[in-house]
């Protein structure tokens, strides 16, 4: 047991209901991502113990060699980093959902390996809604193409939409990248697509994603301090 990781969790967690009771939402309807990349073994452990088993990870080398160690079967692994096409058949292996689809390439390939393995892969596409943060994530006019060809893909399954807002001081300055993210999604449910989940807000900006809407934070430094 580690005891400022266990006050951590309770903060952070005592600041999602916080922010899902002024959003008049449920807490139940937020999933905490605890961010564990560059964390060791034995904290992933430790938070396991304080009662956390989502876990989300950046790099898929990094991440199997944790899931390999740890190997529990209650822990649910999401990717939430960029993935390149030559590790997607590791990243359909090891991960219960992966955030970071942003091609169609992509998608097409996880889908084979997916259905090599019998697997229906649950995937978000990651959204790019401004220039300067991200390299990543699919373009705004791009989005409904790209649901509509996944939609084909028996061995895939969108849950919904990902972004990462630009870095703010003042986290409100995020607020209209979440809502925009909620405004696309809310467009896809009016046109048929069944998109429950938006993956959005980290340490510095979650309680502004909770109030436009979020149903996935994504936390890292929150929880086990500054990364080395
Ligand atoms: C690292 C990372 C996070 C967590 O960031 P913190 O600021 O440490 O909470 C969230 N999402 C993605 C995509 C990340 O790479």
């Amino acid at each position: 047991m580690d005891t400022k990781l266990f006050e951590r969790i309770k903060k952070i967690n005592q600041e999602i209901n916080c922010a899902a009771i002024k959003a008049r939402r449920k807490t139940s309807d937020i999933k905490l991502i605890a961010v564990t990349k560059t964390v060791s073994i034995e904290q992933i452990q430790n938070a396991l113990n304080s009662g956390l088993h989502v876990f989300g990870e950046n790099r898929v080398q990094e991440a199997k060699d944790k899931i390999l160690k740890i190997k529990n079967p209650s822990i649910e692994w999401h990717l939430i980093g960029h993935l390149q096409s030559n590790k997607a058949k590791l990243a359909v292996e090891l991960f219960d959902v992966i955030h970071s689809v942003d091609s169609l390439e992509l998608a097409k390939v996880l889908n084979r390996y997916a259905e090599t393995n019998g697997k229906v892969q649950k995937v978000l596409l990651q959204v790019k809604l401004s220039e300067e943060t991200t390299k990543h994530g699919i373009k705004k006019e791009n989005i409904f193409t790209l649901l509509d060809l996944i939609s084909n893909m028996k061995n895939l399954k969108t849950l919904g939409l990902m972004t990462i807002s630009p870095y703010f001081e003042n986290q409100d300055m995020a607020r209209p990248y979440f809502r925009e993210l909620k405004n696309i999604r809310d467009t896809a449910v009016g046109e048929g697509f069944k998109l429950q989940e938006l993956s959005m807000g980290m340490t510095n900006d979650f309680e502004a994603a909770i109030q436009e809407g979020s149903t996935m934070v994504r936390i890292g430094t929150g929880l086990f301090g500054e990364r080395k």
